[in-house]
């Protein structure tokens, strides 16, 4: 339903987390269920993960109790449950297989169905009943791919790959803590908006997610994929070539 993501150049800060619980609360007027968190840094095996059904509240009181690490770059959501229950297991984010990957998701995976069955034969486990944790799973196994076949990461590229083969409506945005410096995100028939700051870069749902620290903002078109880092944005269609007229606009409220 709703999300946020950041990047920010600045090492081993509270930023990412503090933005996208920031962000979160400023959706929460569209209605939700559950609400959740991943965080990434250099060094980190595994993406941070924390979520929780119910208020946005659940989820600050658990990270007030148990603080999650530092992080560069984060992402945060919150869900309105289509595919499977309202529950902690269900929030998102998900994880890939490894870990390594966590991403949310807004809007509706139609052929979930048949990708989830075809990743089950190739040994794939899935903790939810949700359509999203198929394109985190289906997004592990592309980032693996991607580093097999030109030797370095590349989630920029292996979310473009996944986006390709996903029908129905979504957003995605996602984060590898082997690339801990970017947040990829792509879309189809579900909005997703550019926060342009300075050494830090925001992504959301709509410009709520981010107006407290930037009115400086970008559209991401239909069927296109974007990667930010602190200091970087990139916006391509789902084949890789580069969108050069993205519309920037000034967001008048506060
Ligand atoms: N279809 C996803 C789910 O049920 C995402 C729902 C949403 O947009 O929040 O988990």
């Amino acid at each position: 339903c709703g999300i946020v993501g950041y990047a920010g150049t600045v090492t081993a800060c509270g930023k990412p987390l503090e933005v996208c619980l920031q962000g979160l609360g400023r959706l929460e007027y569209r209605g939700y269920d559950s609400a959740g968190v991943a965080l990434a840094a250099p060094g980190m095996a595994k993406v941070a993960v924390r979520k929780k059904a119910g208020r946005l509240a659940n989820l600050e009181e658990d990270v007030d109790r148990r603080p999650m690490p530092e992080a560069t770059v984060g992402i945060g959501h919150t869900r309105w449950a289509t595919n499977g229950e309202p529950n902690d297991v269900n929030a998102h984010p998900h994880v890939s297989e490894d870990g390594k990957i966590a991403i949310i998701h807004n809007g509706i995976i139609e052929n979930a169905g048949v990708l989830r069955a075809r990743l089950v034969e190739e040994g794939y486990t899935f903790a939810s009943s949700t359509d999203t944790e198929v394109a985190a799973k289906l997004l592990g196994k592309m980032a693996n791919v991607v580093i097999e076949q030109t030797g370095k990461p590349d989630l920029f590229e292996a979310l473009r790959r996944v986006a390709r083969m996903l029908n129905g409506a979504f957003t995605i945005l996602a984060v590898d803590v082997r690339q801990p410096d970017i947040v990829v995100g792509a879309r189809h028939d579900s909005p997703l908006v550019v926060g342009l700051g300075e050494g830090e870069n925001f992504l959301g749902s709509d410009v709520a997610s981010f107006v407290a620290y930037t009115k400086d903002a970008m559209e991401v078109g239909q069927d296109q994929a974007v990667c930010i880092s602190g200091n970087r944005v990139a916006v391509t269609d789902f084949d890789g070539n580069e969108i050069t007229d993205s519309k920037r606009f000034t967001v008048d409220w506060d």
